[in-house]
């Protein structure tokens, strides 16, 4: 099991990183804003535990970012104490569970066990549109059941454009997702992209819309 640990106070961090590993988990350690965002959008987490106070990009933004995504990994908030603004903000921005600061390492852990058993009980993994599925938890591809070899990036953007079924989604916006704000990419990379997944799934699986953009054909 993974788990990512957004903390910018160093004590604290290597506390939780410490009380992670002890229960089990493969830990990956951030205090950074901008670091948690990508790492928790672009790898696989069973657990994010997430200080709200970060630098360059705050945790609330951090987690309605993720959610925004479709990133539905079990997420437990990290609150100052006795601050129920913070506890209503995080819970509405997606978070599943907090724990005001400060707090016992023990309390942490069982919390973070019921979260992780919770999202293994209720992990919706498979979605499908047309001849076309998704597996969310292990990041595969299949169609008409048969797996299909694609990329990480060719995956998100399959991934965004099944979360975004009920229309076509723009060529900026996609690359937006694909590479950020501050990363922007020529079209044709995107192009590019497309086209090679249009090999691999064939004909009428990624579909054109004229000036709106690219969705998925629905049979
Ligand atoms: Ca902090």
């Amino acid at each position: 099991m993974r788990a990512l640990a957004v903390e910018d106070d160093p004590r604290i961090a290597a506390d939780l990183q410490a009380a992670l590993s002890g229960a089990g988990f493969r830990v990956d350690r951030t205090g950074d804003g901008e670091e948690a965002w990508f790492l928790g959008d672009t790898e696989e987490f069973d657990l994010v535990v997430l200080d709200l106070g970060l630098p360059r990009l705050d945790g609330l933004a951090v987690l309605k970012r993720w959610r925004a995504n479709g990133r539905t990994m079990p997420v437990l908030v990290l609150t100052a104490r006795g601050t129920w603004q913070e506890r209503v903000e995080g819970i509405e921005a997606g978070a599943d569970d907090y724990l005001p600061k400060p707090f016992r390492m023990e309390e942490l852990i069982a919390r973070a066990r019921a979260l992780v058993r919770r999202a293994g009980g209720h992990a919706t993994a498979l979605q499908e549109v047309g001849d076309l599925s998704l597996d969310t938890n292990r990041m595969g591809v299949a169609l008409r059941g048969v797996p299909v070899q694609v990329t990480a990036l060719e995956y998100r953007l399959l991934a965004y454009l099944m979360q975004n079924r009920d229309r076509p989604v723009p060529p900026t916006e996609l690359l937006e997702h694909l590479y950020g704000d501050d990363d922007a990419r020529e079209a044709n990379a995107l192009e590019a992209v497309i086209a090679r997944l249009r090999r691999k799934l064939g004909p009428g699986v990624i579909g054109t819309r004229r000036g709106f953009g690219y969705f998925l054909e629905h049979s």
